[in-house]
């Protein structure tokens, strides 16, 4: 009988990143300046960004070593371990095999710490004292916490105010990892006064605390800015989770047929598979398919264009799959996943059409997250419960067609502050929504108009 369970040792932790940058199937087109509109120099993020990050963004190196004080911070929580789903094949009845990457096994709670210390060991290397960032629900905001906090760096978090006001159990918990935390708009930054400005009862937004997180960081030679997904540096640090995968499967020699993650921003998606997308760059047969909300529908419905990073322009223009900047999750959605592009390294390999995309609405979505806490017992986050959804559909069609695929997905992280959610689920409050077509065409004539490269 095969364990349930399956471990690496600490010494059979991987100790290098991989970069899929060298084996792209064509180069990634250039980040732009906001403002010039030319392709972006590594002087132009110097003031953000500490040099060892600026160089992996542009990198062409496909291993990179894992520096010996990340890999001994890494050691607190990782390996993770690879479970299989004995429980959810039975009850759905399936010949296929599933298996889970259990992220949220690490101490907040989900796969953002991998990227998290990581930002924050370079940062410290190169003498900055303290980072900025912005969160929403919170799950960047207290991985970052806890990565400075192992590193002696300050933490200055600004906070979505309706979120730093409904959900405070994730500022206490940054709070006890020894972050700052600001509720956005605030009066700290001129971004956030010219918005108090206007709306001293503005609930915030991502967009702004984005700005303020960044004008904080522009303001002190001593501070650093910090994002958790997107970037091709965090889809780097996030490698460590296929690459574990990878050794995992291989210990009992299994083959993958199916991989799946949600995707936000692509970070854990792109972490988990990017190892994997050689293989079937050589010919292997493997599906890779990325989970979305329909209510932020950016790879199923979105346009492969130029766009900004963010809504307040101040962002780099890449390329990638958009709703347009202005995008504006609907106040229904619970589930997560709201930015309105992804990562430009998976928008080109799903526009090359080697990564698939699939949307749920998030009654279905929530419904899968039950069943799995019934059964497997552990309570997935709502964004976890889309790759959920998605693998107990595959698994379903494994049962119709009598086939015995081996399906694999990322366990992004636990849901244990996203019960708030699940109390809307339980009360039949939760809404489905399709993001409107109409919408997504009025978005694309705010696109920035860029020169022909
Ligand atoms: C942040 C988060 C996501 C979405 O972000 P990605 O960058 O797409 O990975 C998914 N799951 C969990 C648990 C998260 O905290």
């Amino acid at each position: 009988m095969e364990e349930t369970k399956i471990y690496l040792s600490e010494k059979e932790m991987p100790r290098q990143w991989y970069n899929i940058q060298p084996d792209l199937p064509k180069p990634l087109p250039p980040p732009l300046h906001p403002g010039t509109k030319q392709p972006l120099g590594p002087q132009d993020l110097a003031p953000l960004f500490p040099m060892a990050l600026i160089e992996q963004e542009v990198s062409q190196q496909r291993w990179i070593d894992i520096p010996e004080e990340v890999l001994a911070i890494y050691k607190l929580w990782r390996p993770t371990p690879l479970c299989r789903a004995k429980r959810l094949e039975e009850v759905l009845k399936t010949p296929a095999r599933i298996y889970y990457k259990n992220e949220s096994w690490s101490p907040p709670g989900s796969h953002k710490p991998n990227t998290a210390v990581a930002q924050a060991y370079y940062n410290k290397k190169e003498g900055v004292k303290r980072l900025t960032t912005e969160t929403g629900a919170g799950q960047w905001g207290s991985a970052l916490a806890f990565g400075c906090n192992l590193f002696g760096l300050e933490c200055q978090v600004y906070m979505v105010k309706v979120s730093y006001q409904q959900k405070p159990y994730r500022r206490s918990l940054m709070e006890t990892w020894g972050a700052k935390v600001t509720p956005s708009p605030s009066d700290k930054t001129q971004a956030g006064r010219n918005i108090l400005a206007q709306d001293p009862n503005s609930p915030g937004s991502l967009g702004i605390a984005i700005s303020e997180a960044v004008e904080d960081a522009l303001k002190r030679e001593d501070t650093r800015y910090s994002l958790g997904s997107v970037l091709n540096h965090v889809i780097l640090h996030q490698t460590i989770v296929g690459l574990e995968t990878k050794a995992q499967l291989k210990k009992i020699g299994v083959e993958p047929d199916i991989l799946i993650g949600c995707v936000g921003g692509g970070s854990n998606f792109s972490g988990f598979s990017f190892p994997f997308i050689p293989d079937k760059i050589r010919g292997k047969k493997m599906r890779f398919i990325a989970a979305e909300p329909t209510a932020c529908p950016t790879l199923t419905k979105g346009v492969y264009r130029y766009d900004f990073g963010d809504t307040a322009q101040m962002a780099p223009i890449v390329k990638m799959y958009t709703l347009g900047h202005n995008f504006i999750p609907p106040g229904i959605h619970a589930g997560g996943l709201r930015y309105h592009g992804d990562a430009p390294l998976l928008c080109l390999l799903y526009d090359e059409k080697i990564v698939e995309a699939v949307a749920y609405p998030q009654n279905p979505v929530f419904e899968a997250a039950t069943l799995f806490a019934r059964i497997e017992g552990i309570v997935p986050a709502p964004e976890t419960a889309h790759a959920l959804k998605a693998a107990i559909d595959e698994a379903l069609k494994c049962q119709e067609k009598k086939e015995e695929k081996v399906i694999v997905f990322n366990f992004s992280g636990h849901g244990h502050f996203d019960l708030s959610a699940y109390d809307s689920f339980l009360a039949k409050k939760l809404e489905d929504y399709e993001y409107p077509e109409e919408k997504i065409k009025e978005a694309l004539k705010h696109l920035p108009k860029v020169p022909a490269l």
